[in-house]
């Protein structure tokens, strides 16, 4: 464990620190945001906004660490990846536990998502073999043409609050890996795992300066876009922020990859297994409390199927409890992450039954024992059309809609319909609707009878539509490419230069095809 606390222990609720060249130290911010545990309503630690010389100063750290740790061999450089991995296993239940306690998401969920990120890291470990160039010997006469890889510089992520501890891990080791530096800046909500990231960096024994902490707002973000030390930025989140970061970043030089949010759409045909899909959508859209960008938000049963989803996901949800996921506490589904959020979520529930859905399971009802705390329960609403507004946007809760369709084409042209365009799935038996949905729907992730169908860590992330603002997308060897520039090399030598140095070597035995 590393001798410094990322979290100070002068108050009673601890003010977070930040992670500069190796040191923890106290924002000087009069601007600090409070941590919640949504589980229990209460504050737990209040987290500063760095102010725009922290930000600056923290950049000129990562600047300065990057002539070192790019000139250290990547075979050495994914060493420290290795044991920041093993930490991470030693970890692993304190890792989730904090997950929950500052997320609120259920242990099963917290763990899934430990090792989620975990796998990422494992990728990152294979970079000797992903980072190498191409040659082609003679690619003319007496000419020999190379591609190498080399790193951007100081790179920077933007994290949201709903994946604490795994989308700070789709981004820096991967970066460092490539002998990158790295700002991280994650959600102000959720800023503890990612000062536990950084303690386990530093027990792995990565050199100071490599990876560095800020925290903030908007502010803090402002100083990163706009600094010209930073070359590269990925950033994940809602998509109104990741097309301004997209924007601004790239107005100001940078290379940058924005994931933003979703609707995503789940079809069910009528030849599906209809248990199986109930289970797969139930899943999908209640799974984290519907706060994943790969949630499905959007239920499609076509003719006959829809009877009889309803009925079953109605039941299912019906059964499901609500409730805190702290301290051993077991729940099937956790609470969101803050009280305005709860109260925006179900909102969106007397929108709907406004605009002519109809509320056939009601989240909005919470039991008097957990008023503390931000609950929605499961809900759903039946008979939804395309034009309202849950049908279009993101609610990033526990609220599924369900949309009747007659045919498998009404239902991709509803679904393509949408701005977003993350992941959608189908439920079928039929190999052709299948092969149809798969060929013609607009979304970048696809599900054959898989209700999240998230790419794991070897797989690209791959966002379209307003879902994604860049060229390469997160995860996978297009991660490697956004944190790596080529350069390529055209050699050649002249045998008279030789000659005229009467090399006797040369003149016995010159090699074919040079
Ligand atoms: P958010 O956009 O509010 O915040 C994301 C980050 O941007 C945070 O670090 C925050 O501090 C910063 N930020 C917020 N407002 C800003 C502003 N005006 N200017 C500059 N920076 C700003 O997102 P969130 O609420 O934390 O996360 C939920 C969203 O993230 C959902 O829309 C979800 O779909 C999306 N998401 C997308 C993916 C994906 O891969 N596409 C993955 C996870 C989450």
């Amino acid at each position: 464990m590393s001798a410094i606390s990322p979290v100070s222990t002068s108050e009673a609720i601890k003010r977070l620190l930040y992670l500069d060249n190796g040191r923890w130290i106290a924002s000087a911010s009069p601007r600090f945001g409070q941590v919640f545990n949504p589980s229990r309503g209460r504050v737990i630690a209040e987290v500063p906004f760095c102010t725009a010389e922290e930000v600056d100063k923290v950049v000129r750290s990562a600047a300065a660490a990057l002539g070192d740790w790019s000139a250290i061999p990547v075979v050495e450089r994914v060493h420290v990846l290795f044991k920041f991995r093993q930490i991470c296993l030693d970890r692993f239940d304190e890792l989730a536990n904090l997950v929950t306690r500052e997320h609120g998401k259920t242990q099963p969920e917290a763990k899934a998502s430990v090792q989620r990120g975990i796998e990422v890291i494992e990728f990152a470990c294979g970079m000797p073999s992903m980072i190498q160039g191409t040659t082609l010997a003679n690619i003319a006469r007496n000419v020999d043409s190379e591609t190498m890889r080399h790193p951007v510089g100081v790179c920077v992520g933007i994290t949201p609050f709903n994946f604490p501890f795994m989308v700070p891990l789709w981004m820096f080791p991967v970066a460092i890996a490539c002998g990158n530096t790295f700002v991280l800046k994650p959600s102000e909500r959720v800023p503890m795992s990612a000062n536990i990231l950084g303690e386990m960096l530093i027990d792995a024994g990565l050199p100071p300066g490599v990876f560095n902490i800020v925290h903030g707002d908007k502010p803090c973000v402002d100083a990163l876009l706009t600094h010209p030390l930073v070359k590269a930025i990925s950033f994940v989140g809602s998509t109104s922020v990741a097309q301004y970061v997209y924007e601004t970043g790239t107005r100001h030089g940078k290379r940058v990859q924005a994931a933003g949010g979703a609707k995503n759409h789940l079809i069910v045909m009528p030849d599906a297994d209809l248990k199986q899909a109930a289970a797969a959508v139930q899943a999908s859209a209640f799974g984290c409390a519907g706060e994943r960008c790969m949630a499905g938000s959007v239920a499609v049963p076509v003719g006959d199927a829809a009877q009889e989803l309803v009925g079953r996901l109605t039941e299912i949800g019906g059964g499901m409890k609500t409730g805190p996921t702290d301290g051993g506490a077991s729940a099937d589904m956790g609470p969101v992450i803050t009280r305005q959020h709860q109260q925006r979520v179900a909102g969106y529930l007397d929108i709907a039954a406004g605009e002519g859905g109809k509320v056939v399971l009601d989240g909005r009802k919470v039991p008097a024992s957990q008023s503390e705390g931000f609950f929605v329960g499961p809900s759903i609403v039946d008979f939804v059309k395309p034009e309202m507004r849950l049908a279009k946007e993101e609610v990033f809760g526990p609220v599924l809609a369900v949309l009747r369709v007659k045919t498998v084409e009404e239902a991709i042209a509803i679904a393509n319909d949408s701005p977003y365009g993350n992941g959608a799935s189908i439920f079928t038996n039929s190999g052709w609707a299948a092969r149809q949905f798969k060929m013609n729907f607009n979304a970048g992730m696809i599900g054959i009878n898989i209700g999240v169908p998230a790419p794991m860590a070897w797989f690209p992330f791959t966002g379209w539509n307003k879902s994604f603002f860049g060229d390469l997308h997160i995860q996978g060897m297009e991660s490697v490419y956004f944190y790596t520039q080529q350069k390529t090399i055209m050699t050649r030598w002249f045998e008279s230069a030789m000659e005229s140095h009467h090399d006797p070597v040369w003149k016995s035995g010159k090699p074919a095809g040079g």
